[in-house]
C-alpha cells in the first residue's frame, strides 16, 4: 500500500543528491543481490524493494513526481494501512494505469501513472477540489552562449509541461456528460485515514482529488484531465546576464485546470564559458596573441569586440606577455553602466627556428649580452 517510503527503503534523506542516492543504491543492491544471497527469501524481497525504490528515485523526473505525491501525504509512513492490503502487493501494480484507479492502486507501484496526474492536478499548491487551479509552473536551467549572455539575444527552449487537457479543460468529462459527486470520498476530494491527531488526509484515488466524477469520460485524456505537452518558447536573454540569474515568464507554463490561470516558466541561466572572452564584473577580457617582433618592436593590432566589431590597438615597444590594455566602453552594458574591454597580450614564442633565424637570434643575444 501507499506507506512505502522509497527514501526509507534506500536509507537516505529526502534531501539526498542524485549521486548520494545512486551510491547508496549500489551498496544495497550489491549486498542483497540474489546471486550473493542464494535461496534467501528475505534478501530477495529486500532486493526487489530496493530496485523498485531506485526505479523512481534514480530518475529525476519520476523522483520529482514522487516527491510531490509524498508531500501530499500519499506515502506517509505513519499512516495505518487501510483495507488490509499487503505490502508485497505493491509490485504487481508497477506501471499501473491511472484509468479507473481503485484505492488499492493508490500506492507506490501504481504511481507511474498517477504521479503525472497528481503533479498536474495539484501543480505546486493544493487547491480546493473542484475549483480552478493554476497550471503547472516549470522550472529549468538554460545554457546560454557567452556572447548572447553578454550582449543579449534569444535562445529557443523546448519544455515538457503537464497541463490540463485542452478538450475538457481538466475536468475529465466528455462534452455533455453529467458530473456526479464522487462516491468514494463523498465529494470531498480527499480521504482520511486514522483518527484524531493521527489522521492522515490524502487525495481521493477514485476522483483524483476532484471530488466529482463524470458520467462519461473525455476521450482525449480518457478522464485523466491532464495531458503532457511539449512547448517551444523563444527565451529573451537580457544583456549582461550572469550565471545563476533567473527570469519568470508568467503564463507560459501549463494550462490551468477548470479555467485556472496558466502556470509560469522559471528559467535559471547558466552562461557557457567562451574560448576567447572572460568576464570580470562589467569588463570583458579578451586574449590577444602577438609574435615576439610585435611585442618587442611595437605594433598595431586588430581586436574583435564582443559584438563583432574590430578595434585597433597600438602596442608600444617592449610589451610583455600578460599586459592588459583598456578599450573604454567596449564591455558589458547592464543597469545603465558599460564596462571596458581589457585586451590581454600573450607573446607567442616560435617553437622551431630555421638555421638562419637561429644564427640571427644568437647574434641578437650576443649583441645584448643575453645569457642563454
Ligand atoms: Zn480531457
Ligand atoms: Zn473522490
Amino acid at each position: 500500500m501507499a506507506q512505502k517510503d522509497f527514501y526509507a527503503v534506500i536509507g537516505v534523506n529526502a534531501s539526498a543528491t542524485a549521486e548520494e542516492i545512486k551510491k547508496q543504491y549500489r551498496r544495497l543492491a550489491k549486498q542483497y543481490h540474489p546471486d550473493t544471497n542464494r535461496g534467501e527469501a528475505k534478501a530477495a524481497e529486500r532486493f526487489k524493494e530496493i530496485s523498485e525504490a531506485y526505479t523512481v528515485l534514480g530518475d529525476a523526473a519520476k523522483r520529482k513526481q514522487y516527491d510531490e505525491m509524498r508531500r501530499l501525504g500519499a506515502f506517509d509512513p505513519s499512516a495505518p494501512r487501510p483495507r488490509g492490503s499487503s505490502r508485497s502487493g505493491a509490485a504487481s501494480h508497477m506501471g499501473g494505469s491511472p484509468r479507473g484507479a481503485r484505492a488499492d492502486d493508490f500506492d507506490a507501484g501504481g504511481f507511474g501513472g498517477l504521479g503525472d496526474i497528481f503533479s498536474s492536478m495539484f501543480g505546486g499548491s493544493r487547491a480546493r477540489p473542484g475549483g480552478p487551479e493554476k497550471g503547472q509552473s516549470v522550472e529549468t536551467t538554460l545554457e546560454v552562449p557567452f556572447k548572447i549572455a553578454a550582449i543579449g539575444g534569444k535562445v529557443p527552449i523546448e519544455l515538457e509541461v503537464n497541463e490540463a487537457c485542452g478538450t475538457c479543460g481538466g475536468n475529465g468529462a466528455a462534452t455533455g456528460a453529467r458530473i456526479q459527486s464522487c462516491a468514494e470520498c463523498d465529494g470531498r476530494g480527499t480521504i482520511s485515514f486514522g483518527q484524531g491527531g493521527f489522521a492522515v488526509t490524502r487525495p481521493c484515488p477514485q476522483c483524483l482529488g476532484k471530488g466529482s466524477v463524470p458520467s462519461e469520460k473525455c476521450a482525449s485524456c480518457n478522464g485523466a484531465g491532464a495531458s503532457r505537452s511539449h512547448k517551444k518558447v523563444l527565451i529573451t536573454v537580457p544583456q549582461g546576464t550572469e550565471s545563476g540569474s533567473k527570469i519568470r515568464l508568467k503564463g507560459q507554463g501549463g494550462r490551468g485546470v477548470r479555467g485556472g490561470a496558466t502556470g509560469d516558466i522559471l528559467i535559471t541561466f547558466q552562461v557557457k564559458p567562451d574560448a576567447a572572452y572572460e568576464r570580470e564584473g562589467l569588463d570583458l577580457i579578451v586574449q590577444a596573441p602577438v609574435n615576439i617582433a610585435q611585442a618587442t618592436l611595437g605594433s598595431k593590432i586588430s581586436v574583435l569586440t564582443i559584438d563583432d566589431r574590430r578595434v585597433t590597438l597600438s602596442l608600444p615597444r617592449g610589451t610583455p606577455s600578460g599586459k592588459r590594455f583598456r578599450v573604454r566602453g567596449q564591455g558589458i552594458t547592464h543597469g545603465g553602466k558599460t564596462g571596458d574591454l581589457l585586451v590581454q597580450i600573450f607573446v607567442i614564442v616560435p617553437e622551431t627556428l630555421t638555421a638562419e633565424q637561429e644564427r640571427l637570434m644568437k647574434q641578437f643575444a650576443a649583441a645584448g649580452a643575453l645569457e642563454y
